[in-house]
C-alpha cells in the first residue's frame, strides 16, 4: 500500500509497558501511525479503540489500529515490550529463558515482513534481549537499541534533583552497565549546573546519602513491583524520549543499551552506555574516561551479561 504517512511505529506487546508507551506517544504528537500487536488480540484491539477516543485531545492526529506482523514491513520503528515481566522477588535475569524463546518467534515474524527500520527493545532482561534481537534480526548494530539504563538514569537524576532541590534536567549523571543488579553510578562525571558533585557540595560529608540514593535507584523496580505489581510510566516516557530522538534526528545523548564492539574494552555484549541517538539509530557510543572503580564495575556488568548470553546460547 502506498501512503503519505511518515513515522510509523509498531508496538509488540501491549501490556502495562506497551500500552503506557502508546499513550505517552499519542500525547507527544511525533508519530503519524501506530499499530498495536499482542498475542492477546483483544487487548491490542481494546487499547487501539481506547487510545483513538483520546484523538480530539491529542496534539496532532495519529492513525491507531491493532494489526499483524505484516504491518512491520514499512514501519520506521518497532518497539518490543512483549514477554513475561518480573514477579515479586524475581530478578530481571531470571526472565531470560522465557523471553529469549518469545523473542525468537517475534523477531522472525518482524523480519519476514521485510522490515528494515529500527528495533527498540524494552523487555527484560533488556540487555540480553537487545543482543538476541540484534543476532536474530541480522540488522546492523546501529539499528537495534535497548532501553538500557535510560530509566535508571532518569531515576538517578530525579532523586539527586530532589535531594539537592535542583531541577533534574540540570543534573547530569549516568547509570551505566546492566539494566539490573550490576549497574553502577558514574560519580566521576556527575554534574549539577556544570559543577562536579564534589564542587557543588563543597565537601564529601554527603557521600553516604549519595550512596543511598544509588541503592534506591538500583532497587526502585523491586520496590515498585512490591507496591503495585509492575513499573510502566517511567519506562514508557523513556521509550518515547528515545523515539523522539530518532524521529526528530536529535543527536541526543541518552543511556541506551548498545552493542559494545571494542568501546570500553568490551566486545560482543549489549549494555547501557551514553550514546548519540538520531534518525539512523545509534550514531556513536560516548566513551567516558571512567575511573578505575567504575571501569571495574563496567567489566563486571559486561561479564555477567556475557555469561547469561552464553547460558542461553543465542547464535
Ligand atoms: P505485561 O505482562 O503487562 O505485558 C506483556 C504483554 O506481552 C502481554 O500483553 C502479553 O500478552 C504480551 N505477549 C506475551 N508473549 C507475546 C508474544 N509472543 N507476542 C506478542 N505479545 C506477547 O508486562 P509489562 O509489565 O508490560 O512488562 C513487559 C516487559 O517490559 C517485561 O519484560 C518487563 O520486565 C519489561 N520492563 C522493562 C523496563 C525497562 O526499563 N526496560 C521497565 C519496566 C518493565
Amino acid at each position: 500500500m502506498v501512503h503519505n504517512f511518515t513515522n510509523k511505529v509498531v508496538v509488540i506487546g501491549t501490556g502495562f509497558v506497551g500500552s503506557s508507551y502508546a499513550f505517552a506517544l499519542l500525547n507527544e504528537g511525533i508519530a503519524h501511525e501506530l499499530v498495536l500487536i499482542d498475542v492477546n488480540e483483544k487487548k491490542a484491539e481494546g487499547d487501539a479503540r481506547d487510545l483513538n477516543h483520546g484523538m480530539p485531545f491529542a496534539p496532532s492526529p495519529m492513525l491507531i489500529r491493532s494489526g499483524s506482523y505484516d504491518e512491520c514491513r514499512d514501519a520506521d520503528l518497532v518497539v518490543i515490550t512483549a514477554g513475561a515481566n518480573q514477579k515479586p522477588g524475581e530478578t530481571r535475569l531470571d526472565l531470560v529463558e522465557k523471553n529469549v524463546a518469545i523473542f525468537q518467534t517475534i523477531i522472525e515474524q518482524v523480519m519476514s515482513s521485510g522490515f528494515n527500520g529500527i528495533l527498540l527493545i524494552a523487555t527484560n532482561p533488556v540487555d540480553v534481549l537487545s543482543y538476541a534481537s540484534w543476532k536474530f534480526s541480522g540488522l546492523p548494530k546501529e539499528k537495534v537499541i535497548g532501553s538500557g539504563t535510560i530509566l535508571d538514569t532518569a531515576r538517578f537524576r530525579y532523586l539527586l534533583g530532589s535531594y539537592f532541590q535542583v531541577d533534574p534536567r540540570n543534573v547530569h549523571a549516568y547509570i551505566m552497565g546492566e539494566h539490573g543488579d550490576t549497574e553502577f553510578p558514574v560519580w566521576s562525571h556527575a554534574t549539577i549546573g556544570g559543577q562536579t558533585l564534589k564542587e557543588y557540595m563543597n565537601d564529601n560529608s554527603k557521600m553516604k546519602d549519595l550512596q543511598q540514593i544509588f541503592f534506591n535507584v538500583r532497587n526502585a523496580a523491586y520496590d515498585i513491583i512490591h507496591l503495585k505489581g509492575a513499573t510502566y510510566y517511567g519506562i514508557a516516557m523513556g521509550l518515547v524520549r528515545i523515539t523522539k530522538a530518532i524521529f526528530q534526528n536529535e543527536n541526543s545523548i541518552l543511556t541506551v543499551s548498545a552493542l559494545l564492539d571494542g568501546s570500553y574494552g568490551e566486545e560482543d555484549v549489549y549494555l547501557g552506555v551514553p550514546a548519540i541517538i538520531n534518525r539512523q539509530g545509534i550514531r556513536q557510543i560516548i566513551e567516558l574516561p571512567l575511573n578505575p572503580e567504575e571501569q571495574k564495575q563496567l567489566h563486571h556488568s559486561a561479564n555477567t551479561l556475557r555469561q547469561t548470553i552464553q547460558s542461553v546460547n543465542i547464535r
